[in-house]
């Protein structure tokens, strides 16, 4: 058993010694993707749901790599979060979406990027933010962040006074995953935020049988949002079902594959001059 137990060791370091080398390689990969600007942002449409009419879009980060094609984010945005690359790859492509935004949408529209717990550590995020629109041209007012309940854990106070300044200045924030997490109800009004999201795990239990427990909860974030003055985003809807719930119960705007995939910019502009 002890003989066992030791060769299982070895696997493990051995797996453990494999896994690290890919780490690195991943590493230094992704730094060379940022210096080649292999990194696009992906726009997906949020809806009116009334009448499916494009209001703004969500920018996604994808990796054209040389050799694997194109990546999403369950690719390597673990591993450039670990190593902190992310910071520097997220700004460029903030930068690069809000610029797309304001030269290529028509001026109604906002866009949303995803901005995690080690950006919202910088008590100068906003200042940061702030300068990129002024370089890009966008109006602040048409700029929303989207955080998740994960990264307002480390230090809620200094995330709301960072949000509470972008507020002053116009900019938005939406709750992403709405439901998921850790899901505390006093972020709901003590943060400024203009938006909620509400994750596609409840959306996806619309249209089944037996579906009454989303359908309350649902009913419940929409009730509650409201109350509180805040708009709700409905995400991963897929089906018509899902999206004529969604509609009867007051949802006003929302996301998902049968409005729309994750495409680039070139896209959505083409589709619109026709
Ligand atoms: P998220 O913010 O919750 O983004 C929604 C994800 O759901 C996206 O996956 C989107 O492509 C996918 N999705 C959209 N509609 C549907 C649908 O109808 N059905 C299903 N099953 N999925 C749908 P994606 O692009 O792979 O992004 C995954 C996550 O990676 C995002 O989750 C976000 O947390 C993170 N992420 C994306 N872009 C960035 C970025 O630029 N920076 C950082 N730090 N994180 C990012
Ligand atoms: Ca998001
Ligand atoms: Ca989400
Ligand atoms: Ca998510």
């Amino acid at each position: 058993a002890k003989e066992l137990g030791r060769k299982r060791f070895a696997i493990f370091d051995e797996a453990l010694a494999k896994g690290m080398v890919d780490v690195l390689a991943m590493e230094s990969e992704l730094r060379k993707a940022l210096r080649q600007n292999e990194f696009e942002p992906y726009f997906q449409p949020i809806c009116r749901l009334g009448d499916s009419r494009v209001v703004g879009y969500e920018a996604l980060i994808r990796w054209n790599h040389p050799q694997r094609g194109l990546l999403r984010p369950s690719d390597f945005v673990k591993i450039a979060e670990d190593s902190g690359l992310i910071e520097a790859i997220d700004w460029r492509l903030f930068e690069v979406s809000c610029r797309l935004l304001a030269q290529q949408a028509p001026s109604e529209m906002f866009i949303t990027f995803n901005v995690s717990a080690l950006h919202l550590r910088h008590t100068d995020f906003d200042t940061r933010v702030l300068k990129m629109l002024d370089r890009t041209g966008l109006a602040p007012s048409r700029l929303i962040t989207e955080v998740t309940e994960g990264a307002l854990l480390d230090n809620p106070e200094s995330v709301r006074a960072v949000l509470e300044r972008l507020r002053t200045a116009g900019v938005g924030a939406a709750l992403d995953d709405f439901g998921t997490g850790y899901s505390s109800l006093s972020y709901l009004h003590s943060l400024p935020l203009r938006m909620l999201k509400i994750d596609r795990a409840f959306v996806q239990e619309l249209d089944k049988t037996g579906s009454s427990n989303s359908t309350t909860v649902v009913a419940a974030i929409l009730a509650l949002a409201h109350a509180l003055n805040i708009q709700v985003i409905a995400e991963g809807i897929e089906t018509q079902a899902q999206l004529q719930t969604l509609v009867s119960m007051g949802c006003e705007m929302g996301q998902g594959y049968l409005l729309g995939s994750p495409a680039p910019i070139s896209h959505w502009t083409n589709v619109q001059k026709g």
